[in-house]
């Protein structure tokens, strides 16, 4: 069982209070480490009652109006708890999430610059007045906070995706309802402990743990709620819209990807391969912004293709705890047998394995560890392109001209995240402009940062994080005109 300062007990966070399964006469979760099987806690299967004991002390605590230096205060004061308690936080992540330590360490910052970043933002936010007499009134535009707010968030990045939203949603002056991954719970229970002592009044962020659908219906369905933000896969996405639309509530959707990977012909080669290995092999590449296709043109693909398995045979793949590991388990097996799936459909399809080992499945459940792989002579119709693999695997197709290199990137109901590698600084442009994706990176594989909006187009879902559009994400706009 896990043993951290940051986890006292294992617990939900209902109107300032801890809550155990005990409390509320429920079954508890077993918190599994995916690279040894571990188990680090069992927490509470909480339902539709602690929900909604969550939204009436969330919209309670929204009674007592919060300034925005009071906002600010709050802000700054866990961005300093986070990197105060970076380590550990980090181990907590790897812990019940897989990754290499040294990325976890990386998450706590990342996470951590959400909220100076809202907090910079709510410096700068003050009531916009609509120049000279118009219907002689005066106008001022102003964004209040939106109320209750639900989050749900994803076992990838259990700390940084929540990040996104809390520091907007608290900067804003909303109040919240969390439910983490059922995967996931502890970094975001260790992340309560830094809150309840960063000031915020009871009711204020409210941590709600359990079975997705009694929570997540709850949320849907309370009138209390005025947005749900949610980070997930396209699935759930639609399930949330459906099950909101008789209600007429806000919802951000920050859902999956299947993001073109694009190298020219005239492209630095090794810095392309440089990028593609941070890109790729994140998180074991179960990230939404990892490059899925790669699209490489024809003259260049056996260059590019060496460059790539000389560095993909240096990855050390392992316990993410353990010194010198770059790449973790997968989450769990459905996700080992989903990669799976797609490295054989595109062999049987006429791709080749240019490296990487056969997979071996686990004799238990956990300990999912998936051979860092390369395929080459995959094509568009593949399951691998078409769907988003979340696997440590880079599937490589060519393309003859620019033209063609566009279509098949766009050819993808998702519109998330696309990379594009050249010299040529015109074409850069062009193609970018061109991508129908959120987020373009040029000669880099970065993904996003907490200072610019980031999000979705077509299936990928809508709404923005990070930077001033994050904020607004979690207000609404009022105008008010008042008679001259
Ligand atoms: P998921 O299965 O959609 O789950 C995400 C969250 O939704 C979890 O907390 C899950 O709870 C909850 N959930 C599931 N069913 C629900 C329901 N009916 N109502 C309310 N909540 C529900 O996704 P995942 O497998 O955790 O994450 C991987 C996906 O997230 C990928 O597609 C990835 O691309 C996407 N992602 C997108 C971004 C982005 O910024 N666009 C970032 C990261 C990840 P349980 O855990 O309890 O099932």
């Amino acid at each position: 069982m896990i043993q951290s300062p940051l986890i006292p007990k294992p617990l939900a966070y209902i109107d300032g209070r801890w809550r155990g399964a005990d409390d509320a006469g429920r079954a508890t979760i077993a918190v599994i480490n995916p690279a040894t099987g571990e188990q680090l806690a069992d927490v509470p299967d909480l339902g539709a009652a602690e929900t909604t004991q969550a939204i009436e002390a969330a919209a309670r605590s929204l009674g007592q109006a919060s300034s925005i230096a009071q906002r600010h205060d709050w802000l700054r004061a866990i961005e300093s708890a986070l990197l105060a308690n970076k380590d550990e936080l980090a181990r907590i992540i790897t812990l019940e999430q897989g990754k290499a330590l040294k990325e976890s360490i990386g998450e706590v910052e990342y996470a951590a610059g959400f909220f100076r970043v809202a907090a910079a933002e709510l410096d700068r936010e003050e009531a916009e007045q609509i120049p000279g007499t118009i219907r002689n009134a005066k106008w001022t535009i102003r964004h209040v906070p939106a109320g209750v707010v639900g989050l749900i968030t994803p076992w990838n990045f259990p700390l940084a995706m929540l990040a996104k939203k809390l520091a907007p949603a608290l900067g804003a002056g909303c109040a919240i309802v969390t439910k983490p991954a059922e995967l996931t719970p502890l970094t975001t229970i260790a992340l309560w402990t830094l809150l309840e002592k960063s000031g915020l009044p009871a009711g204020r962020a409210n941590l709600v743990i359990g079975q997705a659908a009694p929570i997540g219906d709850t949320l849907c369905a309370h009138p209390l709620v005025r947005l749900i933000s949610f980070t997930g896969s396209t699935r759930v996405g639609k399930q949330l819209m459906a099950n909101v639309a008789p209600h007429i509530k806000r919802l951000a959707l920050e859902l999956g990807g299947n993001a073109p990977f694009i190298v020219f012909d005239d492209a630095d080669l090794d810095a392309a391969a440089d990028a593609l290995m941070s890109n790729k092999f994140r998180c074991a590449g179960q990230t939404c912004v990892c490059a899925n296709r790669v699209l490489v043109h024809e003259k260049v693909v056996d260059r590019f293709t060496q460059a790539v398995t000389t560095r993909v045979a240096k990855l050390k793949v392992g316990n993410g705890l353990e010194p010198g590991v770059d790449m973790g388990p997968l989450i769990n097996r459905a996700g080992f047998d989903k990669v799976n799936r797609h490295v054989n459909d595109a062999i049987a399809n006429g791709a080749k394995r240019a490296f990487g080992n056969e997979p071996k499945v686990p004799s238990q459940p956990w300990g999912n560890f998936f051979p860092p792989t390369v395929l080459t002579g995959v094509t568009r119709d593949m399951q691998i392109s078409r769907e988003e693999t979340f696997g440590p695997v880079i599937a490589i197709q060519t393309f003859a001209n620019d033209a063609q290199a566009i279509q098949n990137a766009n050819g993808t109901p998702y519109g998330l995240a696309a990379y594009v590698f050249t010299h040529d600084s015109d074409r850069a442009r062009q193609i970018s402009e061109q991508l129908q994706f959120g987020h373009v990176g040029v000669n880099t594989g970065t993904g996003p940062t907490p200072e610019a909006p980031f999000g979705g187009m077509k299936q990928s879902g809508f709404g923005r994080e990070g930077g001033a559009e994050g904020l607004l994400e979690f207000c609404e706009t009022q105008v008010v005109a008042t008679a001259t």
